[in-house]
């Protein structure tokens, strides 16, 4: 059985003191009222995370995950933060290759393909991001341009790295926008992303990927989103940053 999860992507938001009330909120809420083994991932940002990781230390379904890592081993990278270095502070997680790392930092598939690797060795678990805009939807090939995402970072690892292995299928026109895939749209898409892994990996390993859908998601539009059978969760934005929406997503796994 492949896991259930939603995480939520915090970005640059929320100062120490607001984001650790934020996660205590969440935390009660989740195992008050969550019971459907739904895993929750909270992404703060780096300067939360050794403390979000002690307030939430003994929970069985919730982790942490940072928003990135550098793809880079240790150095003078000025400001990049390393994979053993969140492995170090308790991170589980790691968010790579979100459009907005893409577009406002330019990163390459075989950048991230460096990253996901580092990460892998540090044991993090990678929520790998691949989406579209709303100009390749409109007049390219999308589906080809998102395999291509995950073949030029993800195809060199092993079956074995790649059973279980989340993905985020981000519409970037849906990220942050208000528009919302459709229930039909995203369904068309996880499935894309699970035979295309299933023609390299073969079926079983495909069957193993936890495929999270990520783009304006909120409570009124997860259910149906979720209630596709290739909808394994979601990755969240702006609703993860109010506890009382983000838990009924959580909810609506
Ligand atoms: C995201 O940035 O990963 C995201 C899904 O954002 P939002 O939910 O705000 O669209």
């Amino acid at each position: 059985m492949r896991k259930q999860i939603v995480a939520g992507n915090w970005k640059m938001n929320k100062t120490l003191d607001q984001g650790l009330q934020l996660v205590s909120e969440i935390v009660n809420m989740v195992q008050d009222e969550v019971h459907n083994g739904a895993l929750v991932v909270l992404c703060p940002p780096f300067t939360h995370l050794q403390s979000v990781v002690h307030l939430t230390k003994g929970r069985t379904n919730v982790f942490v995950g940072a928003q990135n890592c550098s793809d880079k081993v240790s150095g003078a990278f000025t400001g990049e933060v390393s994979a053993e270095m969140l492995a170090s502070l308790g991170v589980q997680y790691v968010i790579l290759g979100h459009s907005e790392r893409r577009e406002y930092f330019a990163e390459t598939n075989a950048q991230l393909a460096a990253k996901v690797d580092l990460a892998l060795a540090n044991g993090l678990k990678p929520i790998f991001c691949c989406g579209e805009t709303l100009f390749q939807r409109q007049e390219q090939d999308y589906k080809a341009l998102v395999c291509e995402q995950l073949t030029e970072s993800l195809f060199h690892l092993s079956a074995d790295q790649i059973t279980g292995f989340v993905i985020a299928y981000e519409p970037i026109w849906a990220i942050g926008t208000g528009l919302t895939a459709s229930k039909e749209q995203a369904q068309e898409m996880h499935l894309t992303i699970r035979d295309h892994f299933a023609a390299k990996y073969g079926a079983e390993v495909a069957a193993s990927l936890s495929i999270l859908y990520g783009g304006s998601a909120k409570p009124s539009n997860a259910p149906e989103l979720f209630a596709n059978p290739d909808v394994d969760g979601g990755l969240i934005g702006g609703a993860s940053l109010l506890s009382r929406d983000f838990t009924d997503i959580v909810k609506a796994l």
